[in-house]
């Protein structure tokens, strides 16, 4: 028995918010029984480490869920985020965090 895994698509957003860069990152799940949408924003800190360009993530959640903030240093193949799903290694795709920022950077947006 075969499955497939359900088709994904995400977009991206970067918006302007009393002077921080929010992100915002939509993730369209194909399921059988319709689309599933998850929408996360992020404030986008520009964090100053030497000779990197690395960014902090703050997740804006409602008030009765935790904090999060996730570390997401970009460096081609070798970039890397805190996130569960992050650390990018070798052929691994990365998580969205670090395919968001690659394409905003990509895009001259960050
Ligand atoms: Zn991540």
């Amino acid at each position: 028995m075969t499955t497939t895994k359900p088709a994904k698509t995400r977009s991206l957003r970067l918006t302007e918010s009393d002077g921080c860069d929010i992100l915002t990152i939509t993730e369209t799940v194909e399921l059988r029984k319709g689309p599933k949408v998850t929408t996360t924003h992020y404030r986008c800190e520009k964090l100053a480490v030497r000779g990197e360009t690395a960014f902090r993530l703050h997740k804006l959640v409602d008030a009765d869920e935790e904090a999060t903030a996730y570390d997401v240093l970009l460096n081609g193949l070798r970039s890397e985020c805190s996130c569960p799903a992050g650390i990018y290694r070798g052929n691994l795709a990365p998580c969205k965090h670090v395919a968001a920022l690659n394409k905003l950077r990509e895009h001259g947006r960050i």
